[in-house]
């Protein structure tokens, strides 16, 4: 069951008018929202950063933090599994194709959910591979656009290679991966590229960092240099889908001793009981 523009639905059913903007120039914003045990996951962070991203594309909120979370647990009621991913969508609605914002038009709101499946024990077992590309996307990467064809690219040109992530540089550092954050162990410390417009300020990037910090895991927010990338002990991906991954081959070499390392079996323990922890229901899932 899928919710669009005021009704619920089969996806099948669902039909968006070919003049809508989200088709027609990308103009639109997502969120998506892990749900473990039908518990949405740090819902008001995944909200307040949809505000956000529809601050950075001038587009009001269609809907309030209360009326969001109320379609969301419709959405999981409807829906079979107990963990999801939900996708949420919101575009500048249907008008004449002209660049300029159309006046007095309804936003189009999409909502769907899909299974979530937790990675793979062989993967984390292993780690995966990654390739690095220069990061040629545009410079307000802090919103979460559905104009999304350089980070399609990107992460195709990993898909091409048999990798599953590309790992982006800029002007000697990192950034980001086409569909995750990045982070690099360094002499045993962890190291965070700064929030800014170059990166999605990653909610499962909040939840590691705040991890570290409850545990006194030594750890660093600042640039890391492309040198720091390519000479690391251990690479980790995370996200709301893959939670925290080992990348243990960049660009066919291995990293470190090309085996996931002590770093990430702590984090991915931290993050499993974190996460256990909000699904019994007994944590703030809004506060560490
Ligand atoms: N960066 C990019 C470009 C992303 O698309 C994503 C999410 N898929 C992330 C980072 C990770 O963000 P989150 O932890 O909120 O899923």
């Amino acid at each position: 069951m899928i919710y669009l523009n005021g009704d619920f639905m089969p996806i099948e059913e669902a039909r968006i008018p070919v003049l809508d903007r989200g088709f027609i120039f990308g103009d639109g914003v997502y969120e998506v929202i892990p749900v473990y045990s039908r518990k949405p996951f740090r819902l008001a962070e995944h909200l307040l950063r949809l505000q956000h991203s529809l601050d950075g594309i001038r587009l009001s909120n269609p809907h309030s933090d209360k009326k969001w979370s109320e379609l969301l647990e419709q959405i999981i009621a409807g829906n079979e599994s107990d963990d999801q991913s939900l996708y949420l969508h919101v575009t500048r609605g249907v008008a004449r194709r002209e660049h300029a914002f159309p006046k007095g038009v309804m936003p189009t709101v999409f909502i769907m959910s899909n299974p979530l499946l937790a990675p793979p024990e062989e993967l984390l077992a292993t780690g995966v591979a990654a390739i690095t590309a220069n990061d040629n996307r545009w410079l307000r990467c802090d919103i979460k656009a559905i104009s999304l064809l350089p980070n399609v690219l990107l992460r195709q040109m990993a898909t091409d290679v048999g990798a599953i992530e590309t790992v982006l540089l800029r002007e000697g550092f990192m950034t980001e991966g086409a569909a995750s954050n990045i982070f690099v162990i360094k002499e045993g410390i962890l190291l965070a590229p700064p929030k800014n417009h170059l990166m999605l300020p990653g909610i499962t990037y909040d939840v590691v960092l705040e991890l570290a910090a409850a545990n006194e895991i030594p750890h660093e927010v600042r640039e890391v240099s492309e040198y720091e990338v390519r000479t690391a002990e251990e690479i980790l991906l995370t996200s709301s889908t893959k939670e925290i991954m080992p990348i243990t081959r960049l660009d066919d070499k291995p990293v470190g001793d090309g085996k996931p390392g002590t770093m990430f079996t702590l984090l991915h323990q931290l993050y499993q009981n974190y996460k256990s922890t909000v699904m019994r229901g007994n944590a703030n899932v809004s506060a560490f």
